[in-house]
């Protein structure tokens, strides 16, 4: 079977990491006996220096004649605030999310084992593990309402910012949560602010529907302000959390500090059809970037959530994660997970370890 990736590899750091992970594919395609093929995606700020635009015409369609999207990183200081919003990498991030219909953010955050002491909890806490997958709704709420700002006769300017949310955007969120549980521990935390929002009243009496219809899922209602607080308590208590949009943005945040780098965090993008974009959390680390020193580990487990949730091969995605556990248990880093009086390894250097791992 043939799998065709389409590579953005962006700006930044962006270049350098997806070359590692499509090595790592290439180690699994012979290891596994599944070949890969590649299509090269001009987007960001590469863009717009090479045609004019950060978003190109074609780019989405390019995007799905191929069945899974592998996104490196877009953006910098050279395309900022101040040029046209065609110009900006930023744009183009959103742009390919609504082209392809991204409406679901999946967001692992996983304690790796060899990473502990990077923990920012109590020791004890750590020691617990943490393994949660934050499911964040990501087309609609307050990010995507009607917005305004105007005079009001004695209170100076008012703005708001409208958020709305369908039955028919919290269903499809909610049952992908509620299948990703059923693939993982068997736990669902809905969370919402529904002692207070008309919309969290919704989200929550559509997710109660589907925990009736999931009735094999477990199902708990846990308050936005109190979620926040769990995670830094007891994330080990967390399976699957799925959430809206601006309360997805903050809490996914937030779980991924508890695990240490932004360097190892990897993430998905869903919609209803193919292709899903894969992409590591962080952005295009300008200040380090061409000096061979971006971990490339978030990269490659994205990769890893591409063989499991595209393509269906859970055992090939296994590998990949044991692979990283094993460089990393084996003592190897790269700077940004060095412990003192570690000597780090560049970003080729870890991409060949775990090719050599698999
Ligand atoms: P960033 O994630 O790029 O960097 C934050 C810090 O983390 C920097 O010190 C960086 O060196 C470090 N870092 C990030 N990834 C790393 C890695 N793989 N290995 C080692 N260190 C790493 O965030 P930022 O500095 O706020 O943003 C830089 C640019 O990236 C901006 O233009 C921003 O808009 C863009 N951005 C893009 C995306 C995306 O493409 N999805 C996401 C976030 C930010």
């Amino acid at each position: 079977m043939n799998y065709k990736i389409a590579l953005i590899g962006g700006d930044g750091i962006g270049p350098d990491i997806v070359k590692q992970a499509v090595k790592v594919l290439n180690a699994v395609g012979e290891k596994f006996g599944h070949s890969f093929s590649y299509v090269d995606v001009l987007m960001g700020g590469c863009a717009t220096d090479a045609v004019g635009v950060s978003y190109p015409e074609g780019t989405a369609e390019a995007c799905k004649a191929c069945d899974a999207v592998l996104l490196g990183a877009v953006g910098g200081p050279k395309w900022g605030s101040d040029k046209p919003a065609q110009q900006r990498p930023e744009t183009a991030l959103l742009a390919i999310r609504k082209d392809l219909g991204l409406y679901a953010n999946l967001r692992p955050a996983v304690l790796r084992p060899a990473l502990k002491d990077a923990c920012p909890l109590k020791r004890e806490t750590a020691e617990r593990g943490i393994d949660l997958m934050m499911v964040r709704e990501l087309t609609g709420g307050v990010y995507f309402g009607k917005r305004d700002k105007y005079q009001t006769p004695d209170k100076g300017l008012e703005a708001t910012d409208l958020m709305a949310y369908s039955e028919m955007e919290i269903e499809r969120i909610g049952r992908r949560a509620f299948e990703l549980a059923r693939l993982r521990r068997g736990k669902v935390s809905s969370v919402d602010k529904a002692n207070v929002l008309e919309t969290s009243r919704l989200w929550r009496s559509v997710m109660h529907r589907l925990a009736e219809e999931y009735s094999d899922v477990a199902y708990e209602d846990v308050l936005v302000d109190n979620c926040a607080m769990q995670i830094v308590k007891d994330p080990g208590q967390f399976d699957v959390i799925v959430t809206e949009n601006m309360f997805g943005d903050i809490l996914s945040d937030e779980a991924s500090m508890v695990t240490g780098s932004i360097g190892l965090l990897p993430s998905a993008s869903m919609g209803d059809s193919a292709p899903a974009l894969y992409e590591p959390i962080h952005g295009s680390a300008p200040d380090i970037a061409g000096q061979d020193k971006a971990n490339p580990i978030a990269t490659i487990l994205s990769a890893a959530m591409m063989l499991r949730y595209s393509f269906h091969l859970s055992a090939e995605a296994d590998a990949v994660e044991r692979a990283v556990d094993q460089v990393l248990d084996a003592g190897w880093r790269t700077p940004d997970i060095a412990e003192p009086g570690v000597t780090p390894v560049g970003t080729e250097k870890m991409g060949d370890l775990i090719c050599a791992a698999l």
